[in-house]
């Protein structure tokens, strides 16, 4: 699989490439070169494939000259070894596809965890790889999880000292093993400032086999294409030519890894861009003008971002393929209204959290005569657990993933956002 860099179209890498930088030059985003198209016949037989089997053949349209189907299958496998994504229904016209049943419940596990396959699979010399990343709360959990008990992987996650929830903390700061954490006297701009300086001192870069786990990295979206597959073969067939889903977007990555599933074949009618009130994208949809305001917190904390950084994907996405961003349907939803819909969805009998309560809102407020519509389910209510038992005036019960881990102490680190501190930990730990 060849990519190109969208700033630099000049500069091409492979998949295994693609994966170990992250980023091209000028922080340049990959795209692929040639974007594969699966044909209808073939398309009814992948439907009635089982999740695994099926999703092996969609990633090997990308990368079958760089992994065998066989080792392709034996990665997948092992990547989404957890409960597959659920259907539920919510109205008689509209589901909530749950993508947050994996390890540490939220779709990000899809995305990571494949990473993690990739980066032992392509690393063929062994060599001694440190995955360094910095995180808001989710992304942390999930890369932790992947790349947990991984011979010849180290992890460091930095994250801003007391500005993640502590049930996020839980899940990943006390795991130990190959999983080291750090908590910075800073914010997450500071931690992602010194992931920065990292990667920009060459020297230290080839000495510990530095690697990039960022959200951005080519194999997490091409992870998360398989699953709208699977959200597919799932609804009944004379509802299939009328499927809207609603995505809740935040970097866009989850969005744009459904835009790839059409563009391979995926006969979706029609996407809904779900954001909160940070909503660059909505508004660049209505008027045209990209101008990103100052971000705001919000309930859907994973979606307070206002500069999307896969949003240049889905320009190139829309270009290549000659299709009108008109059509692509969109909407911003305030943290009042987001908790008037909780209430909702749980009068009609669903626990849900900030961020699907968007993607339902969107979804039931657009959805035409004779649609049908999903909406995705990103994270597990128990992730947010104070903020949806304040709305709901309803205690939400632990899953298993967050029980076990409550009371076990936290083995993170703790320093100042200061460079020489971090890499001094980097050399020595
Ligand atoms: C990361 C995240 C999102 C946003 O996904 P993107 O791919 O960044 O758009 C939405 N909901 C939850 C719960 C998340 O963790």
């Amino acid at each position: 699989m060849k990519l190109y860099n969208l700033k630099n179209h000049s500069e091409q890498v492979n998949f295994a490439k693609a994966v170990k930088l992250g980023l091209g030059q000028q922080q340049g985003l990959f795209f692929p070169v040639e974007l594969p198209v699966i044909k209808p016949i073939q398309l009814l037989e992948m439907l009635k494939m089982d999740f695994i089997t099926r999703s092996t053949e969609i990633l090997s349209k990308f990368i079958y000259n760089e992994i065998s189907k066989e080792k392709l299958y034996q990665n997948v496998k092992k990547a989404f070894l957890f409960k597959h994504p659920l259907k539920v229904k919510i109205t008689k016209d509209i589901n909530c596809f749950e993508l947050f049943h994996g390890p540490t419940l939220a779709f990000k596990d899809f995305g990571a965890r494949f990473m993690a396959q990739m980066i032992l699979s392509l690393n063929k010399k062994n060599e001694s790889v440190t995955i360094l990343t910095a995180t808001s709360g989710d992304t942390g959990a999930a890369v932790a999880h992947a790349f947990y008990k991984m011979k010849n992987v180290r992890v460091i996650i930095l994250y801003p000292k007391g500005k993640i929830s502590e049930l996020q903390e839980k899940l990943f700061c006390t795991l130990g093993k190959n999983i080291r954490t750090i908590s910075i006297n800073g914010s997450f701009d500071d931690c992602q400032k010194l992931v920065k300086e990292a990667f920009n001192d060459k020297k230290l870069k080839e000495s510990i086999g530095l690697n990039s786990a960022n959200s951005i990295n080519i194999s997490r979206l091409l992870a998360q294409i398989c699953y709208y597959f699977e959200a597919f073969s799932l609804i009944p067939e004379e509802k299939r030519n009328n499927l809207v889903i609603a995505v809740p977007c935040g970097n866009f990555g989850n969005l744009t890894a459904g835009l790839l599933a059409k563009s391979l074949g995926l006969p979706i009618k029609s996407f809904i861009a779900c954001t909160n009130a940070n909503d660059t994208v909505p508004r660049f949809l209505n008027d045209g003008k990209w101008n990103p305001k100052k971000t705001v917190s919000t309930i859907s904390n994973a979606m307070d971002i206002s500069q999307p950084n896969n949003w240049p994907r889905i320009e190139e996405l829309f270009n290549r393929k000659k299709w009108d961003l008109k059509k692509l349907r969109f909407g911003s939803v305030s943290d009042k209204t987001t908790e008037k819909t909780l209430r909702e969805l749980f009068e009609l009998g669903y626990v849900s959290e900030p961020h699907a309560a968007i993607a339902y809102r969107l979804l039931r407020d657009q959805l035409k005569k004779g649609e049908f519509g999903l909406f995705l389910g990103t994270a597990h209510p128990a992730k947010f657990k104070n903020t949806v038992e304040k709305i709901l005036k309803n205690k939400i019960l632990l899953p298993d993933e967050l029980r076990e881990r409550i009371n076990l102490p936290l083995l993170s680190h703790n320093i100042n956002p200061d460079f020489n501190k971090l890499k001094q930990f980097l050399i020595e730990k």
